[in-house]
């Protein structure tokens, strides 16, 4: 008998996920409350879909509950888990950059590589730059496939089934009226992403569903964005993009100068000074840490260096971080030690499967993020499907 499988949410990792399982003769509906699939995916690599990296590593990979124990009198000590690195290495091990590229020219998409300065690695996008395109290849896959997807859904319960598997109950809009539906399933999987960009549809409203399964959840902040500060030179500054090096600086106790506090970690590239902030990938790798020593109550100060041209040196006090509408990722999300990186699957609730940015798990720019979304659904839709053991 075929398999049913029921996915929550139609983004990058949720598509993937059911490509996956329904090649592998799964009978697969995905429940979408946007009115379509992958609005985020269309804004990604500011339309162009930096979907992978060459340089796909598990460095690049960081979870909030580590990061967040940097800041914590427990320090390590009260982490729970494995860390985000030997979490995400089987993963990527499964599904590498050639992996990627492969699957995705499968669908119609070839790779361009791009190098930018400052970063020798490759970060690949489609070779006409269209993230429509990647979408609209994944679609056409779910379509060929009899995927069912069914848009501008709500859902009221995600609950194991009384005898065995999972009970689904959603209602949506049919002809005018609202229809509610209960549908029976042998897996869930949950790929509803973060809170990043909420108007593109993942705005968190899967949490109380995750609470009612008793999954353990770091409340999700905001990563890979804009660092803001109140320092009067901002406004002489405003407009310029400078390459140079970004240090981010935290107090250790409540330290109210960058001389008594730690240096954490630095990044080089292109900086870019706005009226009440600094952006620009080197200070956007550093926010997610930003945000993790805010919420611990820590002095935050960005140091930039500025060494060609006119010199430039300045310390700036950070008081917040860019919001969620303005993120491109999330640091957060489902405990890593609640699921097993072998198939995805929780360890509490056989056939509940998580995969993409739902997970604390938040990647560097560069391609990182969507590519854990696809290798992530891609182990979810396969286990699921019940052809995990192809996996590694
Ligand atoms: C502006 C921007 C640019 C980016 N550029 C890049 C880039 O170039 N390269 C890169 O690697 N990463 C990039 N990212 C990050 C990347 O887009 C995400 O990491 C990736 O999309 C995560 O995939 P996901 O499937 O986990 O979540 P999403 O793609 O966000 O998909 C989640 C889906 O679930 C649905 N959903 C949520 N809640 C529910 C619910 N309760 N019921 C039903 N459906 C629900 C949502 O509507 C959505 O369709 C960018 C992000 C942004 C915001």
């Amino acid at each position: 008998m075929r398999r049913k499988i029921i996915i929550i949410g139609a983004g990058a990792s949720g598509l993937m996920a059911a490509v996956s399982a329904a090649e592998h003769g799964a009978d697969v509906l995905v429940l979408e409350h946007m009115e379509s699939a992958g609005k985020k995916l269309l804004l990604t690599g500011a339309g162009r879909c930096n979907y992978t990296n060459t340089d796909v590593d598990a460095r690049h990979y960081h979870s909030l509950e580590e990061t967040s124990a940097l800041f914590s009198d427990a320090g390590h000590e009260g982490r729970s888990g494995c860390t985000a690195a030997e979490f995400v290495s089987g993963v990527l091990r499964s599904f590498s950059c050639e992996d990627c590229i492969g699957t995705f020219r499968r669908l119609g998409i070839e790779p361009g590589i791009k190098h930018y300065r400052f970063d020798e690695t490759g970060y690949v996008y489609p070779e006409d730059k269209n993230a429509g395109d990647v979408l609209a290849a994944l679609l056409k896959r779910t379509n060929e496939l009899d995927v069912k997807i069914f848009y501008g859904i709500k859902l009221s319960s995600i609950r194991p089934a009384v005898d065995t598997g999972w009970e689904i109950r959603f209602h949506m809009p049919e002809h005018g009226h609202t229809v509610s539906h209960c549908e029976r399933c042998s897996s869930v999987i949950l790929a509803a992403g973060s809170n990043a960009y909420p108007d593109t549809g993942s705005d968190s409203s899967l949490y109380p569903f995750i609470k009612e399964l008793g999954l353990q959840f770091q409340s999700f902040l905001p990563a890979l964005c804009a660092l803001y500060s109140k320092d009067g030179i901002l406004k002489e500054l405003k407009g310029m993009r400078k390459d140079g090096r970004a240090m981010l600086i935290v107090s250790k106790d409540c330290a109210p100068s960058p001389e008594e506090a730690t240096f954490i970690a630095s990044e080089s590239g292109e900086i870019q000074f706005n009226e009440h902030s600094i952006s620009g990938i080197p200070v956007m790798q550093l926010s997610g840490t930003a945000s993790a020593a805010l919420k611990a109550g820590k002095k935050v100060f960005l140091q930039i260096d500025i060494s060609a041209g006119d010199p430039f040196h300045h310390t700036f006090a950070v008081h917040r971080t860019a919001g969620f509408e303005r993120s491109q990722c999330c640091a957060g999300g489902i405990a890593l030690t609640e699921i097993d990186p072998r198939d995805m699957q929780s360890r509490k609730h056989p056939g509940l499967y998580v995969c993409g940015e739902l997970l604390d798990i938040h990647g560097d720019c560069g391609g990182y993020n969507l590519h854990f979304a696809w290798a992530s659904g891609r182990i979810a839709g396969l286990s699921a499907a019940g052809h995990h053991k192809d996996l590694y």
